[in-house]
Order: structure tokens, then C-alpha cells, then sequence
């Protein structure tokens, strides 16, 4: 367990399952505990034992198993209460406090923003607390997730919404896909120095077995080929390939791509 510290709330990473990572957010100015996407109801149980908290809300960003499996289990043990996407209220296991893709509401001293993010699944949101971002598996270090049920516009436009905060958001996403990302990220962005600094620091990060989350938005917008479609490198590929006129929309679904097939 990694523990961050931000203005007046902590948030603690646990990994689970292979390669996911749920967060615990403290409010150190009240007995708020927020759960993002519990994967392992246990793993939050004994994380929560360790810190000596109480869950009372769980945010869920999106519907799929690996980021609501423990919702059941840790309303059965704390009685929290379980916020997500009302579009989704059919999909979320023991929903309780459905909110709207795009708004704000306050928990204790948490002012929570979230944020309509179609494209990973088309009702995907995202939480922002002052400078702390939970995407889910919209933006991930060094990618984006992949396209189960929302066009590529969706996505870009969503991706678009993330990059436009400030470079100093950290970036809390649900999975440790950094180096597999950043591998293809080179592969299409061969000459970027930052990139090749990314891989080389993110490399001895989980050869120590440390997390190379959160990441940051300024460093995703250096480093991340979805986030820099229009860069120098991608716009000259993409005119060898397809002799047309092109956007920075048909150039990131090309990129999306040819990373599923890559
Ligand atoms: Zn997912
Ligand atoms: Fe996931």
C-alpha cells in the first residue's frame, strides 16, 4: 500500500487482482472514506483494518467486474453507500446514490467533481477531488482504454476533457499498464526524449516493484501517443499510409487501432 498525501484528504493504492489498483480516499477533516472501484471487497477490508477507517462511500467509475466486484460484500460489512452513473444503475452492483454523468456534490470536506467520460464503456465517469484524478480506464499511464462501447470521438473527445486540466493533476487510473504502454508508445513515437526518460525512470519503478502511478497530466501529455496525436511524428506516418487530408480525431482512432492489433 502507497499513501499520497494532498490538501486536507489522503489517498492510499492498493494493488488487487493482477494489475488493478483501488483507492482509499481519507478525508483527514472528517470521517468520510471513499472507495474507488473496489475490485476485492477482502483487500479493501484489510487495507481499512491497517489504517483503522470506515468505509463510507464507494465511487465506482464504470460497471465492469474488476472495478465493482467487492461493492456487494463491502455494503454488507459497512453500510456505505455506492455512487455511480445513473445510466448505469442496472449494470452497478447495489447502487445506492445514482448521479449524473457531469456535476458536483460534497462528502465531509471532499468536494467531488465527476465528469462524463464515454468511450471505455459509454456510461464512464471520472472523480476529481482539488488536484486528484480517478479515470478508471479512460486515461491510463502512457495509453487509454480500449473502445468496448464507445466510438473513437467519444473517447478523444473525453481524453480531450482530461488533458485540458492543469499539468500538476495527479492521475489515480484503475490499472498498472504504464510499461506494456509506453512500449508501444515508443514503437509510434520513436524520437520523443521525454518518452524515452518515461520509459527508462518507469522501468526501474517496477523492477523495485513500485507503482509508476498516479502519473501526472503534464507528463501523460509529454509522453502519451492518445494525448499527442497531432505531433510531428504521428502526422508524417499517418501521410505515408493514407494520402488524404487528416484531423487529430482520425489520426488517435488509427493510433487506437493499431494498438489493439499491436
Ligand atoms: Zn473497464
Ligand atoms: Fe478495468
Amino acid at each position: 500500500m502507497w499513501t499520497y498525501q494532498h490538501t486536507h484528504f489522503k489517498v492510499h493504492q492498493i494493488p488487487a487482482l493482477n494489475d488493478n489498483y483501488i483507492y482509499i480516499i481519507e478525508d483527514c477533516q472528517s470521517d468520510i472514506v471513499c472507495i474507488v472501484d473496489p475490485a476485492q471487497a477482502h483487500i479493501v477490508q484489510q487495507a481499512c483494518q491497517t489504517l483503522g477507517l470506515t468505509p463510507t462511500h464507494i465511487l465506482n467509475t464504470h460497471h465492469h467486474w474488476d472495478h465493482t466486484d467487492g461493492n456487494a460484500e463491502l455494503v454488507q460489512t459497512y453500510h456505505c453507500q455506492v455512487i455511480g452513473n445513473q445510466e448505469d444503475a442496472k449494470r452497478i452492483p447495489c447502487l445506492s446514490h445514482p448521479i449524473s454523468a457531469n456535476g458536483s456534490f460534497t462528502l465531509g470536506r471532499l468536494h467531488i467533481q465527476h465528469m462524463d467520460m464515454p468511450g471505455h464503456t459509454l456510461g464512464h465517469i471520472a472523480y476529481k477531488i482539488d488536484d486528484a484524478l480517478f479515470c478508471g480506464d479512460t486515461l491510463f499511464g502512457g495509453g487509454c482504454g480500449r473502445l468496448f462501447e464507445g466510438t473513437p470521438q467519444q473517447m478523444w473527445q473525453s481524453l480531450q476533457t482530461l488533458a485540458n486540466l492543469s499539468d500538476t493533476t495527479q492521475i489515480y487510473c484503475a490499472h498498472e499498464y504504464t510499461l506494456p504502454n509506453l512500449r508501444f508508445a515508443r514503437a509510434v513515437d520513436p524520437h520523443n526524449k521525454a518518452l524515452k526518460q518515461r520509459i527508462t525512470r518507469d522501468t526501474q519503478t517496477r523492477i523495485k516493484k513500485q507503482p509508476t502511478i498516479p502519473s501526472s497530466i503534464g507528463l501523460e501529455k509529454q509522453t502519451n501517443p492518445f494525448l499527442r496525436p497531432l505531433n510531428p511524428a504521428f502526422i508524417q506516418a499517418y501521410n505515408q499510409e493514407n494520402n488524404t487530408c487528416f484531423d487529430a480525431l482520425q489520426v488517435f482512432t488509427h493510433l487506437r487501432e493499431r494498438k489493439n492489433n499491436w
